[in-house]
This record gives C-alpha cells, structure tokens and sequence, in this order.
C-alpha cells in the first residue's frame, strides 16, 4: 500500500462530568487527509483545504504527530500529507484530535501496521500538546477507538474504550464565535471543594454504570457537571438558553464540548435527538451568531479508510 485516504471524525470530550477524561466520537463531520509513502525522507504537509493552518511540519499537529510516531517506528522512506478540514479549529469539536490521529493512523497502515489503534494514541497526543499545551488524549482516544472512551490516566496513556447504548444520539451546535483554548482554560479554578469533588466522581462512575448497562436513568441524572461548567459556560453566549431547550425538549443532558463553544446534548433516540436539534435551532436563531448544528449517531468506529492503493 503506497497511499490510503481517510475519514477522521470530530469528536466530544469532556461529557459534562468527566473534564480530562471522558470523550465520544461523532459521525458525520469530520476531515479527510490523503497520506502517502515518499523516498524523500521524513514528513511533508503537502496540501491543506478548507482552513488556513500551517504547512511547516513542526507547527500543524499531524505533522507533530507524525515525527513522534516516526521517532520511534523510524523507516527508510517517508510520507506527504494532505488535509481537507471539514472540522473548524477551535470549534471544541476536536479538529486538532483529528488531524493528529489521522496523521499516526495513515502512517501506521502505510507501515503495515506495526501498532493497534490504542497504542497510537499516545503519538497523536503528541499533537494535540502542540494545539492545547497539554498532552490530553479525551479527542484522540475517540477519534481513534470509536465509541466512548475513559483516560483512565493519560501518562501511561491507559485508555479505556466503554460500552454505550445504541439508541444514543448527539445534537451539537457551534456557535462560530472565537473562544481560545487558552481563555477557556484561564477561567478554570486550580482548587476545588470537596464536597464538589465528591458530587462530580459520583456522576461520573453513575454515568459510566449507565453506559454499561444501557440505563438512561443514570445517564440522565449523571451528565451533570458542578466544577468546570458553572464558569465555562459564560464564556458562550446562549449556553444557559441553548441547555434549557434542550432538556424541555427532552435530552438526557447537556453540556459544553471540549472548552466551548460547541455545545452538546446527548438523547435516546433519533427523534428526541431531532427536537433537540429543531429546540436549538429556534432558539439560537435569535442570537446575532452565525451557528452549525449537526444530529450524530455515537460514532462506533473512529477513523475509516476511504480508500487505499
Ligand atoms: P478543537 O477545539 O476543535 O479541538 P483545538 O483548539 O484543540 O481545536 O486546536 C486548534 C489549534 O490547533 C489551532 O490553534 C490550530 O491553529 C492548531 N492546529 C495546528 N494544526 C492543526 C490541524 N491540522 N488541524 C486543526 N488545528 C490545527
């Protein structure tokens, strides 16, 4: 195989209660990217379309990536990359988690795969420490196993990929407006309270259990988040307006995705997904912000191949 195209799908981290460590993979948006083998060696960003990032290797995450994984898995050849984003950066969908995984995916196959798809995840994170300054792995896990996925600690990495029911679906709005990783992060209080502490790793486990055992019960009275949301959430405008709508309009939950400003909701089923989706759009419609909305099944493959040759 000397060039394989792929579908790198966005992705939701964070879930309300698992800031750092839990994240989902969506469906119907994402980029593509082209990589293929080369006899001059190393890492060439080619061509990207849809967005104005950098071309230089050392300054776009998938280049990153690429050499981290190339550091360790060295070859005697090298690889072109092309980008086509169809995920807009600093959306809080995961555009940056994309193109990292897509980057250490492509060049895995290329290689003949010598690695599983858990153990690239911690090569795309070297990417995504260049877009955030934290190496986390809540986007690139997702993006990489499908499905839900648990950072049980992202230093080994060890990574867990959850159960979840089929009936779940996500709504998602992006408010395009521009909301920096960076301020996004400076609003967060380094100390928390104990007894917030306590009511978030109790919703979590709950929101875990629930997935396991398929019970929207616990889903729904675990997607509560008491210690990043309450500061967060000033920074979108509408978030308060956008969150009412979507629990009237009979969502299990709803939250802020990745630091904003995309909002999420999570329901059972398409048609309460689709109300949700009909409950945003109305509601937004009066603010003076240009917005995209998206209804995605829960992902449960991550990354596709299109084609390969
Ligand atoms: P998101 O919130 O959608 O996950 P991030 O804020 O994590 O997006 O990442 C966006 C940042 O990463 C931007 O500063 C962008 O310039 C940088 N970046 C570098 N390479 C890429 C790439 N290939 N795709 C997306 N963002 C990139």
């Amino acid at each position: 195989m000397n060039e394989i195209k792929l579908f790198c799908p966005a992705s939701v981290a964070n879930v309300s209660c698992g800031f750092d460590v839990l994240g989902f993979c969506l469906e119907p948006i994402g980029d593509e990217m082209v990589i293929r083998k080369t006899s001059k060696k190393g890492i060439h960003i080619i061509k990207i379309e849809g967005q104005k990032l950098p071309l230089e290797t050392q300054k776009n995450v998938a280049g990153v990536a690429a050499l981290a994984l190339l550091e360790d898995h060295p070859c005697n050849y090298g690889f072109e990359i092309e980008i086509y984003k169809g995920i807009k950066a600093g959306s809080g969908i995961g555009s940056s988690a994309a193109s990292s995984a897509g980057a250490v995916f492509g060049i895995n196959e290329l290689m003949g795969k010598p690695l599983s798809r858990n153990e690239l995840i911690k090569y795309a994170m070297k990417g995504e420490k260049l877009a955030s300054g934290s190496a986390h792995a809540d986007n690139v896990s997702p993006v990489l196993l499908g499905g839900f996925t648990l950072v049980r600690c992202s230093k080994t990495p060890d990574i867990i990929a959850l159960p979840f029911p089929s009936e779940l679906y996500a709504t998602v709005i992006h408010p395009k407006i521009e909301l920096r990783t960076s301020d996004a992060r400076a609003v967060l209080k380094k100390k928390i309270y104990l007894d917030k502490a306590i009511e978030q790793w109790g919703n979590l486990a709950a929101l875990v259990s629930g997935l396991y055992t398929n019970n929207f019960d616990s889903i729904k009275n675990s997607l509560v988040d008491v210690i990043i949301e309450p500061h967060r959430s000033a920074l979108i405008p509408g978030f308060q307006e956008l969150k009412k709508v979507a629990i009237e309009s009979g969502a299990l939950g709803c939250g802020i995705s990745g630091s904003g400003p995309s909002v999420f909701a999570l329901s059972k089923g398409h048609k309460t997904a689709l109300e949700v989706q009909n409950g945003m759009n109305n509601t937004y419609k009066k603010f003076n912000i240009e917005y995209e909305l998206h209804l995605s099944r829960i992902n449960p493959k991550g990354i596709q191949i299109i084609s390969s040759k």
